[in-house]
């Protein structure tokens, strides 16, 4: 499979919604598949987290299609180009790729509001929490939303897949433990995970439901 790497170049509004089937699963990169390093800068530093790995192979069960986003706000700050997190991603894909997981995007945004670097400085509708880059994913690969999940470890993670009608979960790896302190009736995940793996297997059990309920649904209204 090919994965497209698609670079944010500024989202100010939502992207014309589309009439789709597919589902998909979108989790976050930093602390949710792998270690979370402030600011990652170079390929020694990736660390894939205890579970994800087998997480992603058991989603397979369910064959939908996955996508990586990501804010990439080091960028921004000057921290790091998008060459190196270009290598970076690439690097990723193919350890990924080593086990059989193929992910269909990774999409990441290199703004923040306060850069330093000009050309970045954008209060960006595709920066987490704002939905941008799943609205954007969606048009690309006509995705389904509202059946989808997000899967990441900060409440700003939960607070893009909400806007963009997804269930999230929020896994207490990388910042999870510390945002897990900041839930409200608001801003609550469907579900907490201890890691990935434990979200994907809610994440299973949940789909395995929702497709049930909504066949049954279908065999009523046949019936009717
Ligand atoms: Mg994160």
């Amino acid at each position: 499979m090919n994965t497209l790497i698609y670079r944010c170049s500024g989202l100010s509004e939502v992207p014309k919604r589309i009439t789709a089937l597919t589902p998909a699963i979108f989790f976050d990169r930093d602390g949710t598949i792998i270690e979370e390093k402030h600011y990652l800068k170079q390929i020694t530093d990736i660390r894939f987290l205890h579970g994800v790995i087998s997480g992603l192979k058991k989603l397979k069960l369910i064959n939908l299609p996955l996508y990586l986003v990501t804010n990439q706000a080091g960028i921004a700050h000057g921290y790091f180009d998008e060459s190196t997190l270009e290598e970076i991603h690439l690097f990723l894909l193919r350890e990924l790729a080593k086990a059989n997981i193929f992910l269909k995007g990774v999409y990441y945004c290199p703004h923040h509001p306060t850069a330093k670097i000009d050309q970045y400085c954008l209060n960006c509708y595709g920066r987490k929490p704002e939905p941008g880059l799943l609205f954007k994913a969606a048009e690309i690969d006509a995705l389904d939303l509202n059946w989808s999940y997000f899967i990441g470890d900060k409440l700003s993670d939960i607070a893009a897949g909400k806007k963009a009608g997804m269930k999230t979960i929020l896994v207490l790896t990388g910042y999870g433990k510390e945002e897990r302190a900041k839930i409200t009736m608001i801003n609550s995940p469907d579900y907490i995970a201890q890691n990935f793996l434990q979200a994907t297997n809610w994440i299973l059990k949940d789909y395995y439901y929702r497709r049930l309920e909504r066949t049954s649904r279908l065999r009523v209204s046949e019936n009717a």
